[in-house]
C-alpha cells in the first residue's frame, strides 16, 4: 500500500496548498483500492438492486432461445419472393407463442404465426398480418403478400441477439440496476455475486455544531452535513456507521477516530481542516493516520484533508454545507464508486447555454448551483440558483445540477454554453 508521500511524489506538480481538481481525482485513484472478490456474497435478485458485480454472469442459455417472431402475421421463406410480384401461398397451420409448431412448410406455403412463437428452420420472413390479404375457399387458407414491402430477414429475432450462451451478458464492476437485475433473470438465474457493502463512518465536528433535539443557542447551527452525508451515502448502497456530532476535544476525537479505523473501508468527517482553525480535529488526524492537508483551487470546498486512519480511507471534508456535498459529488463519490468496485465511466457533462453572465476567475474550478431547462428551441439552459454562498443549502435543493466552470475558464456571458454535471439520482 502506498503511503500519501509515496503517492503525492508521483503526482506531477503536486503542491498541497494549490491542487487542481483533476490533481485531486488523480491522488484519490492511487489512494483507494476496490474491496477484494474474497468477501463478495451471493444475493437474491430482490437484493441485489445497486450492488456491484464480484464476478461475470456468463450466460446459461441463449435469449432468445430460438429464432422467433417479432410480429403477429405469416411466416414464410422469402427466397420466393420476386420483384414487383405479389406472393400467394397456403396457410398450413398456426404457431403459437410457448409451443414449437409440428410439422414441415414447404414451398408455396406458410405458416401463420404469433409474436415470440419459434419460427421453424425453413421459414425466414414474417409478412405482418395487417399487409396481407387473407382469403378462405371449401376450407383453404391462403394469403397474398403485396410485392417489394419485404426482404430475407424482415420481423424475424434470431437466437442469441440479445445474448449468446456461454458469453459473459454483465462483467464484474457491472452496477446492479433495474435494467441489469432484468437481464439476468432473463437468463434463468436466481442470484448474483457481489462485492459486500461498503462500511462507511462519519460524523460531524465542531462546538458550534448542534444535534437535532439540542435547545438554540446563539452562534450554533445544527449538523445538517450529517444528514446530506447519510443521504448521499444510503443512495450509494453503503452500509453506514453514524457517528453523530462528536465534540471538540481530543480524548472524543481520539475515540471516535479509534473506533471507525478499525470498523470502516472509509471515515467521511466534516468541518475542522480549514486553515484557521484552532480546534483538535486536524491535530487529532494527523497523529492517528498518515493524513494530508490540502487547500484546492475550487469554489466551494477549498480545505480537505485526505489520507488513511488504520484501515480506514479518510475523508476530511470542509464544515460549509453546499462545500460538503461538492466535495462529496467532486472527489467522495468517484472513490467510493472505485472502493466498491464498480467500473462505472462518471456521466458525461452536458452542454447548456447560460441565461446569465458568470463571474469566474481562471486557476480554480467553480461549482455554481444551476438549475437546467429546455428552451422553446429544445436546445438546453441554465440559470443559477441565485446567491451562490457555500453555505446556501437551499440553493442544493433548488437546483438540478452543477455548473462547473472548469480551472482555465473565466467570465461566462450570457447565452456561452457552459458544462453541467446533472444530479440525477445522486442527489
Ligand atoms: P469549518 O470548516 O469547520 O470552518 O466550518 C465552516 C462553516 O461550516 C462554519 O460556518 C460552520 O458553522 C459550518 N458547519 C460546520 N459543520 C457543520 C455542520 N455539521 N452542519 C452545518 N454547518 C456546519
Ligand atoms: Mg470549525
Amino acid at each position: 500500500m502506498k503511503s500519501i508521500d509515496d503517492i503525492a511524489a508521483a503526482l506531477q506538480g503536486y503542491d498541497p496548498q494549490a491542487l487542481s481538481v483533476d490533481q485531486v481525482n488523480a491522488f484519490l485513484r492511487e489512494l483507494v483500492q476496490p474491496v477484494s472478490a474474497d468477501d463478495s456474497q451471493d444475493v437474491f435478485l430482490f437484493d441485489a438492486l445497486g450492488r456491484v458485480l464480484a464476478q461475470d454472469v456468463v450466460s446459461p442459455i441463449s435469449v432468445p432461445a430460438h429464432n422467433n417472431s417479432a410480429m403477429d402475421g405469416f411466416a414464410f421463406d422469402a427466397a420466393q419472393l420476386q420483384a414487383d410480384q405479389p406472393l400467394r401461398l397456403r396457410v398450413v397451420g398456426t404457431a403459437l407463442a410457448g409451443k414449437a409448431w409440428q410439422g414441415k412448410v414447404n414451398a408455396g406455403e406458410c405458416l401463420k404465426i404469433m409474436t415470440g412463437a419459434i419460427l421453424p428452420d425453413e421459414l425466414d420472413t414474417i409478412a405482418p398480418q395487417e399487409f396481407c390479404q387473407v382469403d378462405s375457399a371449401h376450407n383453404v387458407t391462403t394469403v397474398t403478400i403485396p410485392p417489394n414491402i419485404l426482404k430475407a430477414g424482415d420481423n424475424r429475432r434470431l437466437m442469441g441477439e440479445d445474448l449468446m450462451q456461454g458469453e459473459p451478458a454483465l462483467k464484474a464492476g457491472q452496477h446492479l440496476t433495474p435494467a441489469a437485475l432484468g437481464l439476468v433473470a432473463s437468463l434463468g438465474l436466481p442470484d448474483v455475486r457481489v462485492h459486500r457493502r461498503l462500511r462507511v463512518a462519519y460524523f460531524s465536528t465542531g462546538d458550534e455544531v448542534l444535534s437535532l433535539g439540542d435547545a438554540p443557542r446563539e452562534g450554533a447551527v445544527y449538523d445538517s452535513n450529517r444528514y446530506t452525508v447519510f443521504g448521499l451515502l444510503t443512495r450509494m448502497g453503503c452500509e453506514l456507521i453514524d457517528m453523530g456530532v462528536v465534540r471538540d476535544e481530543p480524548n472524543l476525537l481520539e475515540a471516535a477516530f479509534a473506533k471507525v479505523a478499525l470498523e470502516a473501508d472509509a471515515i467521511i468527517t466534516s468541518g475542522g481542516v480549514s486553515v484557521g482553525e484552532a480546534d483538535f480535529t486536524k491535530a487529532m488526524m494527523k497523529k492517528q493516520g498518515d493524513v494530508a492537508f490540502w487547500k484546492i483551487a475550487m469554489r466551494p470546498g477549498r480545505p480537505m484533508a485526505v489520507g488513511r486512519i488504520g484501515k480506514s480511507v479518510l475523508f476530511g471534508l470542509p464544515g460549509n454545507p453546499v462545500a460538503v456535498m461538492v466535495t462529496f459529488l467532486a472527489f467522495v463519490r468517484p472513490a467510493l464508486l472505485r472502493m466498491m468496485g464498480s467500473t462505472a465511466k462518471p456521466a458525461p457533462l452536458l452542454r447548456a447555454k447560460s441565461l446569465e453572465p458568470l463571474r469566474k476567475k481562471a486557476g480554480r474550478t467553480e461549482y455554481q448551483r444551476g438549475f437546467v431547462s429546455t428552451s422553446p428551441n429544445g436546445t438546453l439552459q441554465v440559470r443559477t440558483t441565485g446567491n451562490q454562498g457555500s453555505g446556501v443549502l437551499s440553493s442544493m435543493v433548488q437546483g438540478n445540477g452543477l455548473i462547473v466552470l472548469h480551472h482555465g475558464q473565466g467570465n461566462v456571458a450570457v447565452g456561452d454554453e457552459v458544462d453541467v454535471m446533472m444530479f440525477d439520482g445522486a442527489i
